[in-house]
């Protein structure tokens, strides 16, 4: 009843379902999940059907992250490649969609049942229903206080995410409990703007280039009633706080002068046409979008005959630097992932110990950093536990089979 396992995997989401997976058999392990089920949020992720990786060069991935110094070594030790090598070889098949890799099942419960088989067959056990709420640390062990018992290990993974999507157990009260954390905060979130021009832009989408100090993002941009979404504005909530500014540039890929040029041209041709409707026909935008533009700068009737310079450069600087200041971000309880968490600088990036004390490894979404969308926080996952699992393994080289 009182035994002393070797290892303790705390929380069974991706990154406790790896780390429990790879642990060699000769290990005593055990794994310890509140719920009833591991991987809950697993479940979930990629819209039910588990963006596992994708196909970035490693150089190019390790900046998808908010601490990619801290991260490089984590993803060089177990980059995509190996992501998807490791998956392959065990049986678990996948596609490659536009660069993202899934499970061919394109079922997020392919997956579960892929780590559930495997740990089975290391033969590490598994406690549900229960929920750690402290962890004590004697001198040669450590004992995580269960609701009605004590576990003891001599190591222990940290691995009960961050404090997002809190129904799928991931609440981040032990951390927050246990350890000194940096503040829980929503990522990969929606973003509320304080200008009220695109209201009325509600479901349209147009892919965009935002600037944020000296970051640039490129992506689809979704209007949502005062809030904006889409992939590039979950990817900017990762940097961004309440009353920052950022640049949006709506038409990427032309220059202000060539955008100049099409107009003076349809000028030309077309003098007594309405600016708006000659903008809309060269610079192929939506028309709701251009009139909110024109609306804005109470350019709505004039011609191109009419149309004075300055008020053109006015038209193009909202169009292609198009300044936005950030409201608020959208609620920690629905973003994506949880910024926040067990402190990068607390952590050996070797191994994921905490530098104070190595008998504990902290792993996944409970440490402080977050990717980008698109695999980068699933690869996060199983690239640190891997780490762990490496040391705790004695430094073999390879996932053991
Ligand atoms: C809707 C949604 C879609 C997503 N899609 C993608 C995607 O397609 N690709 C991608 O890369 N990322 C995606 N993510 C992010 C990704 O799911 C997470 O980053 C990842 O699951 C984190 O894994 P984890 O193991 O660190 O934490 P979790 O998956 O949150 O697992 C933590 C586990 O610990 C357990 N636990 C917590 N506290 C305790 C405790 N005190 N005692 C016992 N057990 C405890 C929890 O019940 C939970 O099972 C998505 C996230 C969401 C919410």
């Amino acid at each position: 009843m009182n035994q002393i396992y070797d290892v303790i995997v705390l929380g069974l989401g991706a990154a406790g379902l790896f780390a429990l997976a790879n642990l060699d058999k000769g290990i005593n392990a055990l794994g310890i999940e509140k719920n009833a089920a591991v991987g809950r949020k697993l479940l979930l992720t990629g819209g039910g059907r588990c963006n596992l990786t994708n196909t970035d060069n490693v150089k190019e991935m390790v900046k998808a992250y908010t601490d990619p110094s801290f991260v490089r070594p984590i993803i060089y030790g177990f980059n995509n490649l190996k992501t998807i090598d490791y998956f392959a070889q065990n049986g678990l098949e996948l596609v490659d969609q536009n660069g993202k890799i899934y499970p061919k099942t394109e079922r997020s419960s392919t997956v579960v049942s892929f780590f559930r088989a495997r740990i089975a067959k290391k033969g590490h056990r598994i406690v549900y229903n229960e929920t750690i709420h402290d962890i004590m640390r004697d001198e040669d062990h450590l004992t995580l206080v269960g609701s009605d018992r004590k576990y003891k290990c001599r190591s222990l993974i940290v691995a009960t995410g961050g404090a997002s999507y809190p129904q799928t157990g991931s609440d981040g009260a032990l951390i927050s409990k246990c350890f000194e954390i940096a503040k829980f905060e929503a990522g990969l979130c929606s973003i509320n703007i304080s200008e009220e021009k695109f209201v009325k832009l509600n479901g349209l989408t147009i892919d965009v280039m935002i600037k944020y100090q000296k970051r640039s993002f490129f992506g689809s941009l979704l209007f949502a009633g005062s809030a904006l979404t889409g992939p590039v504005i979950m990817n900017l909530s990762n940097y961004v706080q309440s009353n920052d500014y950022f640049s949006v540039d709506f038409l990427p890929n032309i220059s202000n002068e060539a955008i100049k040029a099409l107009l003076l041209e349809k000028t030309m041709q077309h003098p007594k046409r309405r600016f708006k409707t000659a903008a809309h026909e060269v610079l192929n935008l939506p028309d709701s979008f251009i009139n909110a533009l024109c609306n804005q700068l109470d350019l709505l009737d004039v011609t191109l005959a009419n149309l004075k310079s300055k008020d053109l450069n006015k038209f193009i600087d909202a169009l292609k630097a198009c300044k936005l200041k950030v409201k608020s971000k959208g609620a920690l309880s629905k973003a994506t992932v949880t910024i926040g968490g067990i402190k990068t600088t607390d952590i050996d990036n070797k191994t994921m110990q905490l530098k104070a004390d190595d008998r504990v490894y902290v792993v996944g979404e409970a440490v402080e950093l977050v990717g980008a969308c698109g695999g980068y926080n699933l690869q996060f996952a199983f690239s640190s536990a891997f780490r762990a699992v490496e040391h705790l393994n004695g430094e073999k080289k390879v996932v053991s089979k």
